[in-house]
């Protein structure tokens, strides 16, 4: 047995610096829990470990697509946020809420590969393995054959990887990552040092084994606690759950992918039987948009490649307080600040007096600036009771002077409205030169705030 003192060491994450014990206060930058567990490793342990020694410079233009190799998973939308399927030696953090469906959607993805004949290990951190078989059953995998899935009640890493290597799946789902702990490290299970010790070690064994890997990680409100964020480096791809619980439609979001485009998203809805995907997202997100109210507008948006439309609903009303409520949910409340200060200033409309609510129905997060122009469309409606055709859709980039700008991929998003059956479009001028608007749809370019008004009758 080897000294485990010798071999790991407190390293501040704010500066680097190690100690050989664990300090409330780094002596090096002075920062507070800044010192995390970690093992120590020799350099060239290291490079044998990751293979990096191993590697020779090539000719880029010899160097091809094939030497990924790809999979499907066999669910549609997790491989459109995966780049185009699983590869093989891959790992991928799944993160999101407690009870947003992470588990179920790791499960669904082992039925489906064990049903192209791959075997399959689902290590269980937080349940027995009787209730993993008493969701695969609620999930009507039973009757399809849960056929080469292997359930293995295991927290320990290093048993674990024993398990993968005597095993050698195609695939292995880690529910959840935090559960897992290493010999390697004195700190307790859950803690940052755990966390990412016990994955690195498994990403070492998928790059060496070609196991491709699902981690499933809980993220807490704030997003931190041991969360998965720590593990963003040491993973190939993230993929984040948005929606909320009491909600059917979930959005899966690649925030990083070495294999694939970023904020590709796939959309699924969440029944008795799991998660299904969603063939028209729009029309879900739209579903329940209500007829001929104020202060709702549909913004087409784009999330990665796709074109996607979403109802922005905005609540304007008096408020009782000396510092008016301003709330957005699914929308980045400073660039909404913005755009209110933008409205007051430059068409004169009152709302210091106001409070303003905003959310994009459905549970989406809307990131883009392209979604100013409904914001400000949603909120002047709102303001002035005055509801918008239910035929319209807007998109744009809003400045600071009442500006309106043009943003990317315009007749995509045209493309969209025009299959949604939406008449109309208000758009960015910039964005209408030399474009041929879809049949049936009108593309009505505007240069400013005053125009938009115009044009939707919102004065
Ligand atoms: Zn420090």
């Amino acid at each position: 047995m080897v000294d485990k003192a010798a071999r790991t060491a407190f390293v501040c994450q704010q500066c680097g610096r190690a100690a050989s014990r664990w300090l409330g206060q780094c002596p090096g930058c002075g920062a507070w829990n800044a010192l995390v567990e970690e093992a120590v490793r020799e350099t060239r342990a290291r490079e044998t470990r990751t293979g990096a020694s191993a590697a020779t410079p090539r000719p880029l233009v010899a160097v091809t697509a094939g030497d990924t190799v790809r999979r499907s998973t066999g669910l549609g939308e997790l491989d459109r946020v995966l780049g185009g399927g699983l590869v093989q030696g891959s790992v991928v953090l799944v993160g999101g809420d407690p009870g947003i469906g992470k588990s179920t959607l790791a499960l669904q993805a082992c039925g489906a590969l064990a049903r192209q004949g791959l075997p399959v290990l689902y290590v269980a951190g937080e349940e027995s393995p009787e209730q993993v078989r008493l969701r695969a059953e609620r999930l009507g995998m039973a009757e399809a054959g849960v056929g080469d899935v292997h359930v293995l009640p295991e927290t320990a890493t290093e048993a674990v990887i024993e398990q993968l290597e005597r095993m050698r799946p195609a695939a292995v789902v880690v529910d959840s990552i935090q559960t897992l702990h290493t010999g390697a490290l004195a700190s307790a299970p859950g803690s940052v040092g755990q966390v990412r010790e016990s994955a690195a070690l498994l990403v070492a064994h998928a790059k060496a084994s070609g196991v491709a890997c699902f981690l499933i990680g809980h993220v807490t409100k704030e997003g931190a606690l041991a969360g998965p964020r720590v593990l963003e480096h040491l993973v190939d791809t993230v993929l984040y759950f948005e929606g909320d619980s009491g909600h059917a439609l979930r959005v899966l979001r690649a925030v990083k992918n070495r294999f694939g485009s970023t904020n590709e998203v796939a959309v699924f809805e969440m029944g008795e039987r799991g998660l299904a995907e969603v063939p028209n997202p729009s029309a879900t997100f739209l579903a329940e948009r209500p007829a001929g109210a104020p202060g709702s507008t549909v913004l087409a948006t784009l999330e990665g490649s796709r074109p996607l439309l979403v109802e922005i609903q905005a609540l304007v009303s008096r408020s009782a307080l000396a510092l008016p409520r301003r709330a957005a949910i699914g929308l980045d409340v400073g660039r909404v600040a913005l755009l209110l200060a933008v409205l007051e200033k430059r068409l004169g409309m009152p709302l210091h007096d106001q409070d303003v609510f905003l959310n994009v129905a459905g549970g989406l997060q809307v990131d883009e600036p392209a979604a100013d122009l409904a914001v400000v469309a949603a909120v002047a409606s709102s303001a002035r009771g005055r509801a918008l055709g239910e035929d319209v859709a807007v998109w744009g980039e809003v400045g600071l002077t009442g500006e309106v700008r043009a943003v990317g991929r315009a007749d995509a998003r045209l493309r969209e409205a025009a299959r949604q059956g939406f008449r109309r479009c208000v758009l960015p001028a910039g964005n209408t030169r030399g474009i041929d608007a879809p049949a049936g749809v009108t593309a009505e370019g505007v240069t400013s705030l005053d125009q938009l008004f115009d044009v939707l009758e919102l004065r």
